[in-house]
């Protein structure tokens, strides 16, 4: 396929029916009702819900790269029902009944897309079988059993999450070592570049104007600057997630932390029978560092693993493929699924996800200066960006409603430390979680290394 210079960031960017052309950037000085900065998923939600909820406003998406370019062209294709940092809200006794609701509010999400996609004609190979979690070992198990039974407590059902014996869950995914795991329908596996390209090219149908390889230098109440012009417009939003780090005064607001995936060659049906994931379950197991896959829609399992950062907020937007990351991505895979040692790994990539210093995302408007951000997803943000474009579109819109009442909105966010503190935080942090993920896999209890590790990268 022709790339037209243009350098594909992830397998999912190259598995497209279409090249990527990119559009034309902004040029001069123009007038709008809405900007929006960043082309990820959240600025395509935004713009779409408030095109539908208001077909004549004047809205600009302001993005440096293409549409989709960031973490939304190359995740693992999750659109999950969870929220970061849900159970820290839930375990609040004066914030559970908004956790919950807010946790139901993500559930439907999870439906959102899949029908405002389907509305819009766009094909995301979205596949609604749900996600299996495995326990590999007994205190993987009990770790992953007390988050259930806390979710049943609190008074999800059976129709949320289910437990599965080693033997049920063996019916479903044939993981290494699983000795049982939880089930829930509230996923659907997508392919995520053709959900940001189609909701691009569906907005443009629509009226929006997409304007791409146009970074933005700086944003201000009523404008925002790119090298050649300025948008003014009285509501001016910033979706950058990962990446607003790079912009002024923000270097210490996400902290980008990079996760790293690889794709295999289509496999034959002998494998899938061998391996099952029948119906596109998405699949992981519970192990600290985090391990996500998804089987394609064209039966290739792609998979990740999760924790690179880089000193001083680093970003990084192409890996060559002998980096080590890749080498630890392709050996946890096989640890899942050890009869796939033969198997080509055609694709490697990575992305820069954002994460705020509590691991919440947030929702920031201020319906006085018309400014608002976005961002903090924690690497969970397939289904959540959906539910923040419905709510910033109302915020903008300067609606009230049960979604503008949960509680990421307009919540105060922790700044990240300066360097180094920010590097060696990161560094010893996922250092004890590979300790802790260590010692689970022997069978013993994570202990310390557990605790803070948990601590840590949860709050
Ligand atoms: C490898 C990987 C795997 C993941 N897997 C999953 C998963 O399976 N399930 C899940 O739920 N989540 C997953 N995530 C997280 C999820 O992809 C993100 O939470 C989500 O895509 C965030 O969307 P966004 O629009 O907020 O940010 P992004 O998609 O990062 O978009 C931000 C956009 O802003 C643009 N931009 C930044 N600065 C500027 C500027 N100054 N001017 C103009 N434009 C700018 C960027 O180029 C980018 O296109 C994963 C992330 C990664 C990286």
């Amino acid at each position: 396929m022709p790339s037209y210079g243009f350098r594909s960031p992830s397998f999912w960017f190259s598995n497209l029916d279409e090249p990527v052309v990119p559009r034309a950037p902004f040029d001069g000085d123009a007038p709008f009702d809405v900007a929006i900065v960043g082309a990820g998923y959240t600025g395509l939600w935004t713009a779409y819900y408030l095109n539908q909820r208001d077909p004549g406003c004047r809205i600009a998406i302001v993005e440096a790269e293409v549409a989709g370019f960031g973490a939304s062209g190359r995740n693992g294709g999750w659109c999950a029902y969870y929220f970061s940092g849900i159970e820290s809200l839930i375990a609040d006794p004066n914030k559970r009944e908004g956790a919950l609701a807010l946790q139901r509010a993500m559930f439907d999400a999870v439906d959102e897309v899949g029908r405002a996609s389907t509305a819009s004609g766009i094909d995301c190979d979205y596949a609604k079988g749900g996600v299996l979690i495995a326990g590999t070992s007994r205190p993987e198990l009990e770790r992953l059993r007390a988050g259930y039974d806390e979710m049943r407590e609190y008074g999800f059902g059976e129709e949320d999450f289910r437990w599965l014996d080693a033997n049920a869950f063996s019916e479903r995914a044939r993981i290494h070592g699983a000795l049982g795991g939880t089930y829930s329908p509230h996923c659907a596996a997508i392919q995520p570049a053709k959900l940001s390209c189609g909701l691009a090219s569906f907005l443009e149908t629509r009226g929006v104007a997409v304007f791409e390889q146009s970074p933005v230098r700086s944003i201000e109440k009523g404008v925002l600057t790119t090298d050649r012009g300025r948008i003014r417009a009285d509501n001016v939003l910033r979706c950058t997630e990962g990446y607003s780090c790079r912009l002024p005064g923000l270097k210490r607001a996400i902290l980008p932390l990079h996760s790293m995936m690889v794709a295999t060659e289509p496999l034959p049906e002998a494998v899938w029978k061998e391996i099952g994931l029948q119906g596109r379950p998405t699949f992981a197991d519970h192990r600290r560092t985090v391990t996500y896959g998804q089987r394609t829609a064209d039966d290739r399992l792609a998979f990740g693993t999760r924790g690179l950062y880089y000193y001083g907020s680093g970003i990084r937007d192409y890996f060559e493929r002998d980096d080590p990351a890749f080498a630890h991505t392709h050996a946890t895979l096989l640890e899942l699924f050890p009869s796939l040692s033969d198997v080509e790994i055609t694709h490697c990539w990575g992305g820069a996800l954002g994460v705020t210093r509590d691991w919440l995302p947030f929702i920031q408007f201020d319906p006085t200066t018309g400014l608002g951000a976005v961002g903090g997803y924690a690497g969970n943000g397939v289904a959540a960006t959906n539910l923040a474009g419905r709510t910033l579109a109302e915020l903008v819109l300067r609606e009230t409603t049960e979604r503008t009442s949960f509680a990421w909105v307009n919540q105060p966010s922790r700044r990240w430390e300066p360097e180094p503190l920010r590097w060696l935080g990161a560094q010893g942090v996922r250092r004890m979680g590979e300790w802790a993920d260590a010692a689970e896999e022997k069978g013993r209890h994570a202990g310390i290394f557990g605790r803070i590790f948990d601590a840590f990268a949860s709050h």
